[in-house]
């Protein structure tokens, strides 16, 4: 197997709804998300993917969040922005837009530096 990992980040505001805190009330991150990708075998030239590929289709997928309130962006105007979901979420869209050959590990969502959530199947 070969393991492919890449990081990325986008920046938006959430509330947590039912949540007993500070975090109830609005409030920004520098979201930073980690990609973990694998696949049992190698392309023509020696590659799972090209990692510029890889950033772009992650970058076109986060850029729906990106300077958003995500309280208002689909799915989390029903279900609650954390990093859980986040996480969850971001491993479920990237699984429909890579190719069949490449299995989505899982996603790994910083809301700081030394706090993250990890999804994977
Ligand atoms: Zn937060």
């Amino acid at each position: 197997m070969y393991d492919l990992s890449i990081e990325t980040q986008f920046a938006a505001a959430h509330q947590l709804r039912g949540y007993k805190g500070k975090c109830e009330n609005m409030h920004g991150h520098n979201w930073r998300v980690q990609v973990s990708i694998s696949s049992e075998k190698l392309n023509d030239i020696g590659i799972v993917m090209d990692f510029h590929d890889l950033k772009k289709i992650t970058k076109d997928l986060l850029s729906l969040l990106d300077h958003s309130n995500l309280n208002v962006v689909f799915p989390f105007t029903e279900i609650n922005p954390s990093s859980e979901n986040i996480a969850k979420w971001i491993f479920d869209s990237l699984k429909k837009r890579l190719e069949d050959s490449v299995k989505v590990n899982s996603i790994t969502v910083w809301e700081s530096e030394n706090s993250s959530a990890t999804y994977y199947e």
